[in-house]
């Protein structure tokens, strides 16, 4: 501004003139559609996820969720229902099934795990005696110990028997064809034992969500690559992922070492997004790119998670996908749009084309940018008219539509202003 105007006052202008070209200057330079191109697109976006059942806490997220190449998902409670029912039990050393379920539920009793809570329920329902527990301690991604009437139990996968109860592989030899048949039916099988042998077995299933598949499809159709984590053996593990479409499986893996591979995909140089819902999850969606939340799960999961889905329904990764990548073309647009005027409008006001007629008095230059202000805000809440897995033309076309629509304003304001 002030070099337009001095430029002219130094060429011989009057000084009321060139004033009158520093402040067309100045009011057409004002970058108020510049500093309003991202936020108000960040608004509408965040408040239509919400509005899907899809909470993107702020800017950083969004933005995140259309640059991720993997996304890693968790098993239990993320891909399956996280409500495992018990399915079978079968009787090792210990002879009676009912003391099995016995053992197994008062330990489990004290437990907080979704496994646990399968065990119990099933001995309410049949409505077995639960027993008094001491010493008792739960074991992070191997299982539970307890004593019960001066003996000690433990419950839990093949790493508990072997690293912690110390049995030897042999014991496990001797029911790892039992084991493997139920694991294989992607079932959890859980192994009780004393001191010295191995007791008995119990097998929960946990089935996969109804949205799972057509999820998975959606995004591996999209180029994502799709894996899933767990604490549980590999069999199991292997099962549900066929179910759920999943080639990438990452099993046996210790809470402690979730966040550790996610770090390691990192490595490859794609952007990872890691879905969660347990507190063994936390520390993997505080690693990840971008952290995404299961309403239902722990406290703990939604508070790291830059986003959570509140309906559970593994399409509204999508959703947030979807929605991150319009926001971003909104912010790009607008931004175009804030630029387009100042490059147009500036040497309009600055007398750059009164050759050609057009000029631009400043009070016209001042309505040309509430113009502007207006059409970032209106092509922001286009957003609006967003809807999961559709495309939104209007929102599309918009911009094209009001760059020749503001382009012509401008001209005229432009002939306009010579007239006046
Ligand atoms: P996930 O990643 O599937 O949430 P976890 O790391 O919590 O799994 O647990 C991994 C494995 O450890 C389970 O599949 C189970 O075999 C064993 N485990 C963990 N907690 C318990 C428990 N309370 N009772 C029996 N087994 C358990
Ligand atoms: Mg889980």
């Amino acid at each position: 501004a002030v070099g337009a105007g001095l430029a002219w006052y130094l060429t011989g202008a009057a000084a009321v003139f060139s004033l009158q070209i520093f402040i067309a200057v100045l009011v057409i330079a004002c970058p108020c559609a510049l500093g309003l191109a991202t936020p108000t697109a960040i608004m509408v976006g965040t408040g239509k996820g919400a509005e899907h059942g899809v909470l993107i806490k702020g800017g950083e997220p969004l933005e995140m969720a259309c640059k991720i190449g993997a996304i890693v998902f968790d098993k239990t409670g993320t891909l399956t229902k996280g409500k495992p029912e018990l399915t079978d039990v079968v009787e090792i050393e210990m002879k009676d099934e009912e003391e099995i379920i016995s053992i197994a539920a008062s330990l489990e009793k004290l437990s907080e795990h979704p496994l646990a809570e399968a065990i119990v329920n099933h001995a309410d329902e049949e409505g077995i005696a639960i027993q008094e527990v001491n010493d008792f301690r739960a074991i992070p991604g191997h299982g539970v110990e307890g004593k019960i009437a001066g003996k000690k139990y433990f419950l839990g996968n093949r790493k508990l028997i072997t690293d912690i109860v110390g049995l030897s592989e042999v014991e496990i030899k001797k029911v790892e064809r039992k084991m493997s048949k139920l694991e294989d039916a992607g079932k959890t099988v859980m192994l009780m034992a004393d001191n010295e042998h191995i007791l008995g077995m119990i097998a929960v299933a946990d089935t996969i969500k109804e949205s799972t598949v057509e999820a998975v499809k959606e995004l591996q159709r999209r180029g994502l690559q799709v894996f899933m984590i767990t604490g549980d053996n590999r069999r199991t593990a292997e099962a549900i992922a066929k179910q759920a479409g999943i080639k990438n499986v990452l099993a046996e893996v210790l809470p402690q070492d979730k966040a550790e591979e996610i770090k390691k995909l990192q490595g490859t140089g794609v952007k990872v997004a890691m879905v969660g819902d347990g507190i063994n999850d936390a520390p993997a969606l505080a690693q990840a790119d971008l952290g995404i939340a299961m309403g239902s799960g722990t406290d703990v999961a939604m508070e790291t998670g830059g986003v959570v889905i509140i309906k559970n329904d593994l399409r509204d990764v999508l959703t947030a996908i979807e929605l991150s990548r319009e926001t971003m073309s909104k912010i790009k647009q607008n931004m175009f749009f804030a630029l387009l005027y100042n490059v147009i409008g500036i040497p309009i006001a600055a007398r750059v084309f009164a050759g050609l007629g057009l000029v631009l008095r400043p009070e016209l230059a001042g309505l040309a940018m509430a113009f502007s202000s207006i059409s970032v805000v209106s092509n922001s809440l286009l957003l609006k008219r967003f809807k999961p897995g559709r495309r939104n033309y209007l929102s599309m076309i918009a911009p094209y539509l009001m760059t020749a629509l503001f382009a012509f304003l401008f001209i005229e304001f432009g002939r306009l202003s010579g007239e006046m």
